[in-house]
This record gives C-alpha cells, structure tokens and sequence, in this order.
C-alpha cells in the first residue's frame, strides 16, 4: 500500500456472493482485524450447502 492510497478492503463470498466493501485506513484495519470472512461464514445464507 503507498502512501497517499485510500486503503480499501474487499470482501466477496463466492457461495452467496455478498460482497462488502470497507474504505479507510483505519476501518480497513477494524474490519480486517473482526475476521470478516469467518464472520460472514456464521451469517452466509448458503453456508448449509456450502460449509
Ligand atoms: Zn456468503
């Protein structure tokens, strides 16, 4: 990441295909350090299918 970038963190579920997106240095951080992807893996709607 260089500096003067906005930071941005993109999360895409390929099961159901939610797809956030979360800009910001300092949310980027917060986001990626709350385990989105695990997170998501409780709440995905096609979890059951797709463990
Ligand atoms: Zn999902």
């Amino acid at each position: 990441m260089e500096r003067g970038q906005v930071a941005i963190a993109d999360f895409l579920c390929t099961h159901c295909w939610t797809s956030r997106r979360v800009t910001g240095r300092a949310l980027v951080t917060d986001y990626l350090r709350s385990h989105p992807i695990q997170q998501h893996r409780d709440l995905c709607p096609a979890r059951k299918d797709n463990p």
